[in-house]
């Protein structure tokens, strides 16, 4: 190689970059290219500065919008060339904090495929660790307390990482590579079952046997989960539903389900919501993305099915349906095997509770037990709700999933937003190209359709999932 080909390539990449993976992402890409340099994430983004003959860091370039994480949002990418500075390897350099908070938080996603098979698997050392995640799941905008997207800055930084846990972390070819709330149950967060005055009944695994043991005997559980608390109580049983709203002033509003993900065979995974709904493919979609929604669904007329008709009263022809988005809830609805209400946890007009000692306050009178953990919720995150109409999707309440990205730069309609600008003469404009054919099918696609919808939407929202909490 001549000198005069080394070429250094600095990158500035801005979006929801953080906690997706991104880093790991441009380390293994970097050196499978045989190139030299470093990446970090600042506040504003994602900066790289890589160095190795021209042709392959153009090629570099040219390989990051295609083949970045599934979950990272790039809404613009800079690119300049530069002196060479003579580096010798590439590596990842800690994060810096300074400068102005412009990167985008990324939102919590729901359980990956691969963290649900852990958790079922007695051989796995996460097996029945309700606190499992890795770079592709788990939570982010809800435990965020400054930028970067640093375990530091986070309510993980609470727990230290076992030495089992560091090596997932600092291995760059682990799924867990810099998954900032990489945790075990070595390590992590735990679990507690507590009576309504606070106290401990139940820690650990026998809390969550306990609260579904409750459950199933017709107790109300407050569970604490990822931005707040759920009220859940069997929605099999009249009396418990009808007591939750009697416990929570509500006569009318219809209460949201979470209904188990039936594991197994992927293609049967929905088959306790098709029980009780009808599902099109769209929908099934939403159900189980990574934004894990509560969707409206026609309810089933032919057979009513086991549900209490105290969960959405008559003549409501919808059901609000969310699956499992946590492994808390995974493992909770995989011991109950039947739906359950889940509403949030709140009086009707108070804000959601976040707080163990709060909610025990709060709630008093309308919970039985709580279902609480260590992991303090930083801020609280409601539940998203979609409807689909006319096979597309109408935004009811954007939350969990969806925020805090700006709207229209959801994780599927992410090159919407996206500008490339490459300030020198590196690369033909083939990018350029692909990223208009991406905003063209965007601008067809459900998502971007449904922000203008106004009246369909409130003419839903009236009729069939009234404003308010679920
Ligand atoms: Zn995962
Ligand atoms: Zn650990």
């Amino acid at each position: 190689m001549q000198a005069e080909q080394v070429t250094r390539l600095r990158v500035v990449i801005r979006g929801a970059v953080q906690g997706v993976g991104f880093r790991p992402f441009i380390y293994r890409l970097a050196t499978e290219m045989g190139l030299t340099g470093w990446v970090i994430n600042n506040a504003q983004g994602v900066f790289i500065e890589v160095e190795g003959d021209k042709p392959r860091v153009d090629a570099f370039l040219l390989r990051i919008e295609p083949e970045k994480p599934p979950h990272a949002v790039i809404q613009s990418l800079e690119a300049s060339h530069l002196d060479a500075a003579g580096f010798t390897a590439f590596e990842i350099r800690h994060s810096e904090g300074a400068g102005d908070k412009t990167a985008l938080v990324l939102p919590d996603l729901a359980t990956c495929a691969d963290c649900r098979r852990e958790i079922f698997d007695p051989t796995n050392r996460r097996y029945r660790y309700p606190f499992t995640n890795c770079t592709n799941c788990g939570p982010r905008y809800s435990i965020i307390e400054a930028l970067p997207y640093d375990r530091p800055n986070t309510s993980m930084r609470l727990f230290p990482m076992c030495p089992a846990c560091q090596a997932e972390y600092d291995d760059p070819r682990d799924r867990r590579f810099h998954a900032q709330p990489n945790a075990c149950p070595v390590c992590g967060p735990h679990l507690e079952l507590w009576d309504a005055d606070g106290a401990t009944l139940a820690g650990h695994d026998d809390a969550l046997r306990s609260a579904a043991g409750a459950i199933r005997q017709g107790r109300i559980v407050a569970v604490k989960g990822l931005g707040g608390f759920h009220l859940m109580a069997d929605a099999r049983n009249d009396d418990a539903v009808r007591l939750l709203r009697r416990r929570k002033r509500r006569e009318e509003k219809p209460f949201a389900l979470m209904v188990p993900w039936a594991h197994g065979p992927e293609a049967s995974a929905l088959r306790h919501v098709e029980a009780l709904c009808h599902v099109s493919e769209l929908e099934a979609r939403l159900l189980r993305s990574a934004e894990s929604p509560i969707v409206l669904l026609r309810r089933r007329a032919d057979s009513p099915g086991p549900l209490s008709a105290a969960v959405a009263p008559p003549p409501n022809p919808y059901l609000g349906v969310m699956l499992p988005y946590t492994p808390l809830h995974h493992l909770l609805m995989a011991e109950l095997g039947f739906p359950v209400v889940a509403t949030s946890g709140n009086l009707s007009d108070e804000p959601i509770c976040i707080d163990e000692r709060k909610a025990l306050e709060r709630l008093a009178g309308i919970a039985d037990l709580f279902l609480v953990h260590n992991r303090p919720i930083v801020r609280h995150v409601d539940d998203s709700v979609i409807c689909v109409v006319a096979g597309r999707e109408m935004m009811l309440r954007r939350a969990r999933g969806y925020a805090p990205l700006p709207v229209g730069s959801s994780q599927k309609s992410e090159v919407s937003s996206q500008k490339s600008v490459v300030s020198s003469q590196t690369t033909d404009d083939r990018p350029q190209i692909t990223d208009n054919r991406h905003i063209a099918a965007d601008i067809q696609s459900p998502i971007a359709n449904r922000i203008n919808r106004q009246s369909d939407q409130s003419k839903i929202q009236n009729q069939c999932w009234p404003l308010g909490r679920t």
